[in-house]
């Protein structure tokens, strides 16, 4: 009898465990997994360390501390605009990955379907299968990621519970714009469906792209849970605190749903949210400038590797065509990344893994790096990547 249940024997392992391996076997530098290789602001390590020192140890409640929650609540009033009850509409998350899912678990059905965008982030499509619902890809295409409107709106039908926005969006670094949003907006609302939206890029934006929140679109108050997070703006990844905030009726829903997969999210790092999302509008500046200046310098190094470059306006990450700087014998994006980890010594994903199977083609020539790494890091990546140019 087999061990593992059906329902995750599909699953595998995930690509970024499988990269960070590789990438630590072969000593490369590593520019897959989007995790910071450089430390929070000092003013929100403090904060924890004062917490875990003031008792605050035991378990906060399950929909999360009132200091967190009011604090989310300020931050959505201070950069769209919008109102919360910090009471009724704030529910705080272990990260938005538990965000999301817990948005699925309490908002979907069997049988349902949810509208995804292809390429999709790794764990909405497993989420679905857990929850036994099915997804439907819309794809993103050409140099800026655009999707066909006719394809958007046939994809909403009388099965249609929800769709997920993903902006800024991973991998792709596509920021939707208003216009793209306001389409998805009228659908949701013609067709009574509910729009999840993962925002953890939020503060991540280059060129001066802005971000739009779905929920502040005309109509759209009701009809859009938006996720986001911590762990990118304040580069504490592994923290894991997020939040889910919407209208009462949506995080009621999905609460039901995480009071019995977290409980409550680990109450020192509940405790920071203020003081981090609090900081004055210079961290916010200061964040854009330095994650602009990194993606400026990784699109110069890839540029002179030979890669072809999808620019990012958005997230951590850099989309490339790899095909004119790899040896012939490289045949797809898997390959690619295994070769440029073991024998340049840098690692990158491979982006094949946010396509369904039949689509795995689409992603086959491309690969993605991260750029929110020290300069250093950076500098040692081009350095390396070089080699690509000379060979
Ligand atoms: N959503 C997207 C689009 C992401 O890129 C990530 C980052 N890894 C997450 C969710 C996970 O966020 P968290 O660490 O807060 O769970
Ligand atoms: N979101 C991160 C990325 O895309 C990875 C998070 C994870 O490992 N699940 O790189």
């Amino acid at each position: 009898m087999a061990l593992m249940s059906r329902r995750v024997a599909g699953f595998g392992t995930t690509v970024f465990s499988e990269i960070n391996a590789l990438a630590r076997l072969h000593g490369a530098v590593n520019l897959g997994q989007g995790a910071p290789d450089f430390d929070a602001p000092p003013e929100v390590l403090a904060a924890a360390i004062r917490a875990v020192n003031s008792q605050l140890n035991q378990y906060a409640p399950g929909i999360g501390m009132a200091t967190a929650r009011a604090a989310i609540a300020r931050h959505a009033a201070r950069f769209y605009g919008q109102e919360l009850d910090a009471e009724t509409e704030v529910l705080i998350t272990a990260g938005a990955t538990e965000g999301m899912f817990s948005a699925i678990l309490g908002l979907t059905d069997p049988g349902d379907e949810v509208i995804v965008f292809e390429p999709v982030y790794d764990s909405y499509v497993p989420n679905m299968i857990m929850a036994g619902v099915t997804p439907r890809y819309v794809a993103l295409r050409g140099d800026d990621w655009s999707f066909d409107s006719d394809e958007l709106a046939r994809a909403f039908n009388a099965r249609t519970r929800a769709i997920i926005v993903n902006t800024p969006h991973n991998p792709t670094g596509k920021v939707y714009s208003r216009a793209e949003l306001s389409f998805i907006a009228e659908l949701c609302q013609k067709h009574g469906v509910i729009a999840i939206t993962d925002e953890v890029y939020e503060h991540i934006l280059y060129d001066g792209a802005a971000h739009t929140r779905l929920a502040t679109l005309p109509g759209m108050a009701r009809w859009t849970l938006t996720v986001s997070s911590l762990g990118k703006t304040f580069s504490v990844t592994g923290w894991k605190v997020g939040w889910a905030v919407g209208p009462e009726s949506l995080v009621t829903a999905v609460n039901r749903a995480h009071q019995f997969i977290t409980y409550a999210v680990a109450s020192p790092l509940q405790a920071t949210v203020a003081t981090a999302l609090e900081l004055p509008p210079d961290f916010y500046s200061n964040l854009q400038a330095m994650y602009q200046a990194k993606r400026d310098r990784m699109l110069t190094s890839l540029r002179h590797a030979g890669f072809e470059v999808l620019k990012p306006q958005g997230s951590y990450f850099i989309m490339v065509d790899w095909r004119g700087a790899a040896p012939s014998r490289i045949q797809n994006d898997v390959q690619f990344a295994e070769w440029l980890t073991s024998e340049i010594g840098v690692a990158c994903i491979p982006p094949s893994i946010f396509y369904q199977d039949s689509d795995k083609h689409l992603g086959r020539h491309l690969a993605r790096f991260a750029v929110c790494k020290k300069d250093e890091t950076l500098a040692a990546a081009a350095e390396r990547l070089l080699r690509l140019a000379k060979a």
